[in-house]
């Protein structure tokens, strides 16, 4: 019985002081890459796996950032290697970043900080002390908490103008660090090995939201981009990915509005049966091509 192992990319780019090690070195980059051509099929997100006579490897990138344009779309090329990008819409063309991002650029600069922040909220009352770079370390990671699990979009876009505006910083973000911008996006979706997913518009749980706000995340996101490319898209990744993160309603709403499969981040291998709604992904990490073939044969063996 065939497997297919789904890998998933956030970024392709030199700079790698991320928080979060989501980046993969360009060089690292095409080193994969250059080794999965030489070893495995390469085959698309949306194919049906199933009558494939063979066992295959799959690319995916969640968020859209424009690096996955600028980095990864040449060397893909070159190799003639598919992949799926999934696009977080609400942050195509914009100048800030993604909110993650933002947490990281306001709290780990080298700079001077007050001494504590105090989350004005109306439910909530918190108050953390930032007078350390590791306290402010805590401090994303509280936030991100928060972020991730808030429903109401506009009450979570609040906090961020707070805590931007208490460390008097402006709202313009790292170029290194931003979205596509609607070209870049035109230009990926135009390329032969490209395909485009939806990742949500805002990039909060989903599990964490009513049917109804689901159906707006994914629906405003597979609209937004029909509308702008001319095309159908049929497959989704969920942000965070995990099994808090998706639920019953969120199948519902992704099959209602055309999406035939969609993307987890639980760890594993693709296997006829599979849930087309809950795709397992390994997440790859910045290494050489010689480390990453030794972790993929790994998975194949005790994930497969
Ligand atoms: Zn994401």
């Amino acid at each position: 019985m065939q497997k297919v192992l789904c890998l998933l990319y956030h970024r392709i780019h030199p700079v790698r002081d991320d928080i979060y090690h989501l980046t993969v070195s360009p060089k690292h980059f095409e080193e994969q890459i250059k080794y999965l051509k030489n070893h495995f099929p390469i085959f698309r997100f949306e194919e049906d796996w199933a009558e494939k006579r063979e066992d295959g490897v799959v690319i995916t990138f969640d968020d859209g950032y424009e690096d996955n344009y600028e980095y990864a779309l040449p060397i893909l090329e070159k190799y003639k290697a598919p992949a799926t990008v999934f696009v977080a819409t609400g942050y195509v063309d914009g100048k800030q970043e993604y909110w993650w991002d933002e947490l990281a650029r306001v709290l780990t600069g080298n700079r001077e900080y007050p001494r504590q922040f105090d989350l004005q909220d109306s439910l909530y009352h918190y108050t953390w002390e930032t007078d350390s770079y590791e306290k402010r370390i805590d401090l994303v990671k509280s936030l991100h908490w928060l972020l991730r699990m808030e429903s109401e979009v506009e009450r979570a876009n609040s906090w961020i103008t707070q805590l931007r505006s208490w460390a008097g910083i402006s709202p313009e973000g790292r170029r290194e660090n931003l979205p596509m911008n609607r070209e870049q996006l035109h230009e990926l979706s135009s390329s032969q090995y490209i395909t485009i997913g939806g990742h949500t518009v805002n990039h909060r749980s989903l599990g964490a939201k009513s049917l109804e706000s689901q159906q707006y995340e994914i629906g405003a996101s597979v609209k937004y981009l029909e509308r702008e490319l001319g095309k159908e898209i049929e497959v989704f990744s969920y942000p965070f990915g995990s099994r808090m993160h998706f639920n019953q309603n969120t199948f519902e709403a992704c099959r209602r509005h055309g999406i035939k499969k969609a993307a987890s981040t639980l760890r594993g291998v693709w296997k006829i049966g599979c849930n087309p709604y809950i795709v397992p992904r390994m997440e790859v990490k910045d290494c050489s091509g010689e480390d990453f073939s030794k972790s993929v044969w790994q998975f194949w063996r005790y994930d497969g």
